[in-house]
């Protein structure tokens, strides 16, 4: 049932019929019904924007957003996948152009035997070029490279009403800053370039620190921020007292191939994401609890080394550990799990640290949690990053406390001037909302005179009011 992705075209090549699905985030927590369409080409989109349902449209790419975001109860949804041929792609240049459907791995497999990485990739790359843009993802290094939108010299966009229009930051920034993070809400985004940047070999040098306390943690990755371009810590978010945010700090750079030992020399570009493990659906609810997520992340802080050198990592490993799992998800069991992920001024250490004292009394079992420093903002009037703190953890859904326990993170976030992550919402307030995104009248207006009629909307537009 719910996370079924869009499919691709039949075997004969011709579109699949749109069909009635239920669909959900990779949270797994908040099925709707809508009928799903998988056009291939942008003809059939604008068909299907064309003759749109009372209950609007949406896109969805790969359904890697965590919550409701590319989903449209009673309506459609457009699924993006079948539209994934790369058009063109300069390897001088590293430039490359495609239908919004294609993946970061399907640029990667292309790119690397030419010495080009996707420029921003988050913890999947199951993640589609739609998506990445309408969400405006971040990665490890976005300290130094910002979020993914700045990246893409330009997209063409299908318009609400119809029209395509070739958007670029300089000619038309209000609607391109409004698209990247706009959560596909200005339009359905059919192709873009995207600039990759050269790598020597697909290798990452990867240095590793334990860290005693948030102290230390905190300290460490500030003192660190220059010397690499990707880095973010895993924190034990139960440890307690004086153990308090003990962390496995992991940074690194694309290793040279003089770092390479000489067997990977022949072969300095290999990239083989390969078949992956698939988890069964036999998961409980509540196999992961406050007990089993504490002996986990101790298991997990004990292995990692107190201080390790210049080990050579693949991307897989590095930017991507929990791909090695299809549907890892289902470990969480029938009742899914909820993200949450925050970024507070830098300025704001002292809420990072309650923030965690809150969750490690309240016994709020989250494995990947994950803290780092963000970089400058991009333009993007609902892009999630800002210069500061940003902690991102999983909670299975049915964790007692959950919901207060979030709202009450929430109106410390908003106080702080910091804010929430759309891809990730499941339960924000509008009006706390309202607060953490200042530009956000600014959006809806924007919307209001590019979609009168409210063709776009998907479950967390209606939800939030976007
Ligand atoms: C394991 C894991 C790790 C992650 N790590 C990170 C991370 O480190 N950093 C980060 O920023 N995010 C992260 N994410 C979230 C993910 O990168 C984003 O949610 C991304 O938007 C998902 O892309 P998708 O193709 O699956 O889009 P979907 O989830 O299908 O859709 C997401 C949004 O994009 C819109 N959209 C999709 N295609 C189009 C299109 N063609 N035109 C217009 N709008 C479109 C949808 O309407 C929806 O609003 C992670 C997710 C997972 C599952």
């Amino acid at each position: 049932m719910a996370d079924r992705q869009p499919g691709a075209a039949a075997a004969d090549g011709r579109p699949v019929r749109p069909t009635t699905v239920q669909l959900t985030g990779w949270g797994r927590i908040e099925p709707s019904t809508a009928t799903l369409a998988a056009p291939t080409g942008p003809a059939e989109v604008a068909g299907l924007l064309a003759s749109a349902p009372a209950g609007g449209v949406i896109a969805r790419g790969l359904g890697r957003s965590y919550n409701n975001a590319a989903q449209n109860g009673g309506g459609l949804v457009i699924g993006t996948t079948a539209m994934n041929r790369i058009i063109s792609f300069d390897r001088e240049a590293g430039l490359v152009t495609c239908e919004a459907g294609v993946s970061l791995e399907q640029l990667m497999t292309a790119g690397l035997p030419a010495g080009w990485f996707v420029p921003v990739s988050p913890g999947t790359r199951q993640v589609t070029i739609g998506g990445a843009i309408a969400a405006d993802v971040h990665g490890k290094n976005h300290h130094v490279a910002g979020s993914f939108a700045q990246h893409v010299p330009w997209f063409d966009l299908l318009l609400p009403d119809g029209t395509e229009r070739r958007v670029t930051p300089d000619a038309d920034p209000a609607l391109f800053w409004a698209t990247a993070g706009g959560m596909g809400l200005t339009g359905i985004v059919l192709r873009a370039a995207v600039q990759l940047r050269q790598v020597q070999t697909s290798r990452v040098r990867v240095d590793t620190v334990r860290t005693g306390d948030i102290d230390e943690t905190m300290a460490y990755l500030s003192a660190t921020d220059d010397q690499y371009g990707y880095t973010v810590a895993w924190t034990d978010c139960l440890a307690r007292g004086r153990n308090l945010g003990r962390s496995v700090i992991t940074s690194g750079d694309f290793a040279d191939l003089d770092d390479l030992p000489a067997a990977a020399r022949r072969d300095p570009l290999a990239f083989r994401p390969g078949a992956r493990l698939g988890a069964p659906e036999v998961f409980p609810s509540g196999l992961l609890n406050a007990v089993t997520v504490g002996l986990a992340n101790e298991a997990w802080y004990r292995k990692a080394p107190r201080n390790r050198v210049g080990e050579i990592q693949t991307i897989g490993t590095f930017f991507h550990p929990l791909d090695g799992i299809r549907n890892w998800n289902r470990v969480y069991g029938p009742a899914g799990f909820r993200q949450y992920q925050y970024v507070v001024p830098f300025g704001q250490e002292e809420l990072v640290r309650r923030s965690l004292e809150r969750i490690s009394v309240a016994r709020a079992p989250s494995f990947v949690t994950v803290l780092k420093r963000f970089g400058p903002a991009d333009p993007g009037l609902l892009s999630f990053p800002m210069p500061g703190w940003t902690l991102a953890l999983d909670f299975p859904a049915g964790t007692p406390g959950l919901a207060g326990l979030l709202d009450q993170l929430d109106q410390e976030v908003a106080e702080a001037g910091g804010r929430i992550y759309l891809a990730k919402d499941s339960r924000v307030r509008p009006e706390t909302l309202a607060r953490m995104y200042p530009r956000l009248e600014e959006f809806r207006k924007l919307r209001a005179e590019l979609d009168p009629q409210g063709i776009l909307g998907s479950d967390l537009s209606r939800r939030l009011g976007l």
